[in-house]
């Protein structure tokens, strides 16, 4: 069978792996400019298509019929050519919602959500939580509800954001603030790049549950595999790719004080899995265009921490990598936001007598005993778990390998 997701830019698209994990057919991306879009559909080039951003409402003149949830939605996102050549339109983003919706326990009937956003995906939200009886407010900056109508709706509980602000390459928007809405109990975001957008690290900090948009891929992904295969899919299969698809996309970012080893077990552990490796110091160096202690005594440790922050913003938007930082990353805040949106941090600890203060200018002008005083207390916020570095860079990798299982 030859399947394959057609749209516009596909360059970021996770979903090829996902449906090399689902079943036994070729799956390619067609990107197809609009002028192109009847003879591409009409081409017999394909059995059966993902459609996403900008084409989920323009394919359904081409479609011979559509399933019931298509027709009422008004977005396709599943196509399959029939026998005698004609198109079926079907919408999997249905079930796909559905399920993330259910991984965070559903609604209840009556309580008020809103959703951001007035496209497919609102459409298809708003169905979803419809159909479970809650009350749905859709915002928009056209409609009826606009953005600066959010006061009236502070008694929400749950808030959908099926808008693309915060999505990559602008990770750094959030479309709303969260502290407007004093009872919510849920946030979904329905971006999966980043892994966890900024509203949504806005959410954890709060204290409210959240989840992003990569259940919902995963989940459209396999009904849409089943259409196209005519064949039903494991219980179980949701979850195994979800799991497998977060593992690779997630960075794992070394963290700790400087001279603890970061860059070479970082470089260790990125061969041990086959992953990308960068190091943030290295970085560094290229973009400033000369040594780091050069640096530092030219221009000074806030211009240094300036450049530094700037170089973490672009790594943390990468995913599936091995990163490692500098020791002194952990002093802003920000740092912490560009580095979690698609990372697990790890704090390598090693006793003080044994790091290595070559080239570490902060280490050397402070002594590293005061530098750890203060900076304990930031790794320990920052990292999500610690593992010892005092044997091997071999040990301590596969104790790292060992905490992520
Ligand atoms: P869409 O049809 O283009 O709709 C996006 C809506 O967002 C627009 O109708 C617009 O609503 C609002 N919007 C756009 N730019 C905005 C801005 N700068 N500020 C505020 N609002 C803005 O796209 P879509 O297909 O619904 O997708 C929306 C998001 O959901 C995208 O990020 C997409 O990647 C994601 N998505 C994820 C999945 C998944 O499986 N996880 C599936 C589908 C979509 P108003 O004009 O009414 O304000």
């Amino acid at each position: 069978m030859r399947c394959g997701l057609l749209g516009q830019s596909l360059a970021h698209s996770h979903s090829p792996k996902i449906h090399a994990l689902l079943g036994d057919y070729t799956y390619s991306l067609f990107e197809v400019a609009p002028e192109r879009l009847a003879d591409f559909l009409q081409s017999g080039a394909f059995d059966g298509l993902n459609i996403t951003i900008p084409y989920k409402k323009a394919v359904i003149p081409f479609c011979a019929e559509l399933s019931p949830q298509a027709r009422r939605l008004g977005s396709v996102n599943t196509l399959l050519r029939r026998e005698d050549g004609s198109l079926f339109g079907d919408n999997t983003d249905y079930d796909g919602f559905a399920w993330l919706l259910s991984l965070c326990g559903g609604v209840i009937a009556g309580e008020k959500a809103v959703i951001l956003g007035s496209g497919g995906a609102a459409a298809t939200v708003r169905g979803v939580l419809e159909d479970a009886g809650a009350q749905v407010v859709t915002v928009s900056r056209k409609g009826p509800v606009r953005y600066k109508d959010l006061s009236s709706h502070k008694d929400a509980s749950v808030l959908i954001n099926a808008t693309p602000v915060g999505m990559y390459p602008n990770n750094a928007e959030r479309p709303v603030s969260l502290r407007q809405f004093p009872k919510l109990r849920l946030v979904l975001d329905l971006i999966y790049n980043p892994l966890r957008t900024r509203l949504l690290q806005d959410a954890e900090d709060l204290g409210i549950p959240c989840q992003g948009g990569l259940a919902m891929l995963v989940a459209q992904a396999v009904r849409a595999s089943e259409l196209f295969t005519g064949r039903k899919l494991p219980e179980g299969c949701n979850n195994f790719v979800l799991c497998k698809l977060q593992k690779d996309l997630t960075n794992i970012i070394l963290i700790g004080m400087p001279g603890c080893g970061k860059t070479t077990v970082g470089r260790l552990l990125a061969q041990r899995l086959g992953r990308p490796f960068f190091d943030a110091d290295e970085e560094l160096i290229r973009r400033v265009g000369c040594p780091i202690e050069d640096f530092f005594a030219r221009f000074g440790e806030p211009a240094f921490r300036q450049e530094e922050s700037e170089v973490l913003k672009e790594l943390g938007k990468r995913s599936g990598c091995v990163i490692a930082t500098g020791g002194g990353c952990v002093t802003r805040a920000e740092n912490r936001d560009f580095l979690r949106q698609n990372g697990t941090l790890v704090w390598l600890k090693r006793p003080l007598s044994l790091l290595c203060a070559d080239g570490r200018p902060i280490s050397k002008l402070e002594g590293v005993e005061a530098l750890y005083r203060k900076r304990r207390a930031l790794y320990e916020q920052f990292s999500q778990f610690a593992v010892a570095n005092c044997g091997t860079p071999e040990d301590t990798v596969t104790q790292i390998l060992e905490v992520l299982k």
